[in-house]
């Protein structure tokens, strides 16, 4: 492993709002002692967790970007799209999350009600009760999964029970892009593409995905991530120079037991690329 390097920006991250460990405080606190000065709350389709995460970042000196990562369908394919500075109070915004709640909601019924024609009870009920308050998603089910012994990883999970073709599987419809882009715009936010070469896509479906992307009115796509190789970065930064986006620089951290994955240890920027916070206000 090399040496850590540190950034002073991580604009994704996760708390307990959605499928994160910590708590919107603690995530802060621990942002704040890694030397972030700037971290984005981007939980899966809230804002739940922004004000505690802000009162929190008040008392630690870091600042706090508001954000969000929303579910997106596109082609039947699913992109997560953050919105970067939006307003949390925002009701265009707001109601947009709240039908993806919905959706939610009822998709983690369809997994249960799938786990359980496979022979596993009380989905449900316990991934329910793992996420608490916070967005149910199929992290939650994961865990259940790993803690009932029926996988030894979270990733294993999904590789076996969660992705298509498996028993635990639910197509879902989340909302389209340019509809999710309309709420954040409305919400004053930027449009981030995150983690471009998760989506297991062939080139000439991202190159189609980018172009609709940016026509639609979004701003940047996520060069440096939690776990990017220096031939990824050089590649999204490619895509951001080709498609005129900026870059951004984002852990997606989820879990302080993952510590190949912290809060600002993430390489900087290439050159020659227009940096995502440029267009943010972070006064
Ligand atoms: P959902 O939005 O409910 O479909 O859950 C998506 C979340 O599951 C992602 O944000 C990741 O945190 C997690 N996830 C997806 N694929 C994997 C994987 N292969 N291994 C571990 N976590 C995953
Ligand atoms: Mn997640
Ligand atoms: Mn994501
Ligand atoms: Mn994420």
């Amino acid at each position: 492993m090399s040496d850590p390097v540190s950034s002073r920006y991580d604009l994704h991250a996760h708390s307990t709002a959605s499928d994160g460990r910590l708590d919107p405080g603690d995530l802060v606190r621990r942002a704040a002692c890694n030397r972030v000065e700037y971290l984005a709350l981007t939980d899966h389709d809230t804002v739940g967790g922004i004000r505690a995460a802000r009162d929190a970042a008040r008392r630690s000196g870091i600042r706090l970007v508001a954000g969000v990562e929303i579910s997106v369908t596109w082609n039947k394919k699913c992109f997560h799209i953050l919105g970067l500075g939006i307003d949390p109070a925002n009701e265009t915004l707001l109601s947009g999350l709240a039908g993806l709640q919905r959706i939610r909601r009822e998709r983690a019924r369809q997994i249960s009600d799938k786990l359980e024609k496979h022979g596993i009870h009380g989905a449900l009920t316990a991934a329910r009760k793992m996420a608490g308050a916070g967005m149910i998603t199929r992290t939650h089910f994961a865990r259940f999964l790993v803690a009932e012994g029926h996988a030894t990883s979270v990733s294993e999970v999904f590789d076996r029970y969660l992705v298509r073709g498996k028993p635990g599987h639910v197509a879902t419809r989340w909302a389209g892009l340019e509809e999710a882009l309309s709420w954040i715009r409305a919400a004053g936010g930027l449009a981030v593409l995150a983690h471009p070469l998760r989506y297991r896509l062939t080139a000439s479906w991202l190159r189609r995905f980018l172009t609709a992307f940016q026509s639609a009115g979004g701003t940047g796509i996520e060069i440096v991530c939690g776990n990017s190789t220096p031939q990824q970065i050089a590649t999204c930064a490619d895509y951001a120079r080709r498609y005129r986006l900026s870059g951004s620089v984002g852990s997606d951290f989820h879990d302080p037991d993952f510590p190949w994955i912290d809060l600002g240890r993430l390489p900087p920027l290439p050159a020659g690329v227009t940096p995502v916070w440029e267009h943010l206000e972070t006064s």
